[in-house]
């Protein structure tokens, strides 16, 4: 028996990353998952894999999310469970931050969350999950991530007012603010054919062992994880929550 059995989850985000452990754990765990993503490419070849269903989703295209709930539904008859993780981030200071870059992370960030929720809960079963992907910087500041920072925190208002909205239906609705992640987001040799990407995890670990209690970046598979326990009946009283995965970053500063 499988956690998800018998569910369809949509991920978007889902080519790679976090999104794509995800999307690996829960066809894993017996959803019907449905892959969506940007990178067409990359996500038609995990979908093809996993034996789950692609769709071409800009999480900022209205549009986009009516036709990849629709796919959803002719394939699969059903959909009942969203993981909104697409993301991006962009370093600036506020007050070097042009509008138009301001702009685009909130479109993807906070307007792709927002129509997530606004989409597919409709077309969702009773009894359904949504756990959207915030952050470490949801919860506290961090210097020259303002704009991405701003829109995580929004993350968890948007959390927070879809749980108690669609409690009635026992949607559950539940954030994940994950610290730092050994993803191409934080670890750009990643997307780089040339590039020591074991070197550069290594020389992460180095990093945030001195920044993080457990001493070591986070992996994308310990976040689907926690996104598996948010999606499946092992978190079924918990909803409208925030959970915190960072190693123990937040809990405080060491002084010696
Ligand atoms: P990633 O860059 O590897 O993955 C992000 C995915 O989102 C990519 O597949 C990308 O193509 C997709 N995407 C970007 N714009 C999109 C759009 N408009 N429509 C649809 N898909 C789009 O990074 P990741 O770490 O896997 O990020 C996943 C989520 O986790 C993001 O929301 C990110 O903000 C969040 N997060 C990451 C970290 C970290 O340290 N890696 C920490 C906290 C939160």
């Amino acid at each position: 028996m499988g956690k998800l059995d018998g569910r369809v989850v949509l991920v978007t985000g889902a080519a790679r990353g976090q999104g794509e452990q995800e999307a690996r754990l829960f066809a894993a765990e017996g959803a019907s998952v449905v892959v969506a993503d940007v990178l067409d490419e990359q996500g038609k070849a995990l979908a093809e894999e996993l034996g789950a269903l692609y769709v071409h989703l800009d999480v900022g295209e209205e549009e986009n999310w009516g036709a990849a709930v629709a796919a959803a539904k002719e394939a699969h008859g059903r959909i009942d469970g969203l993981i909104n993780n697409a993301g991006i981030l962009r370093f600036n200071a506020l007050v070097d931050t042009p509008l138009d870059e301001f702009m685009q992370v909130v479109r993807v960030n906070q307007v792709g969350c927002f129509l997530g929720i606004k989409t597919v809960a409709p077309a969702m079963e009773d009894g359904g999950t949504i756990v959207n992907t915030a952050s470490y910087t949801a919860v506290t500041g961090m210097a020259a991530v303002g704009t991405y920072a701003a829109t995580k925190h929004a993350i968890l208002g948007l959390t927070r007012v879809a749980a108690l909205e669609l409690a009635h239906r026992h949607i559950r609705v539940n954030a994940i603010c994950p610290g730092a992640i050994d993803t191409a987001m934080s670890n750009p040799a990643q997307l780089d054919p040339n590039a020591d990407v074991e070197g550069m995890s290594r020389a992460l670990d180095e990093l945030y062992r001195k920044l993080v209690p457990l001493g070591r970046i986070g992996r994308p598979e310990e976040v689907a994880r926690l996104a598996l326990f948010l999606t499946s009946e092992d978190s079924s009283y918990i909803t409208g929550q925030p959970f915190v995965i960072d190693g123990g970053w937040l809990a405080g500063v060491s002084v010696i």
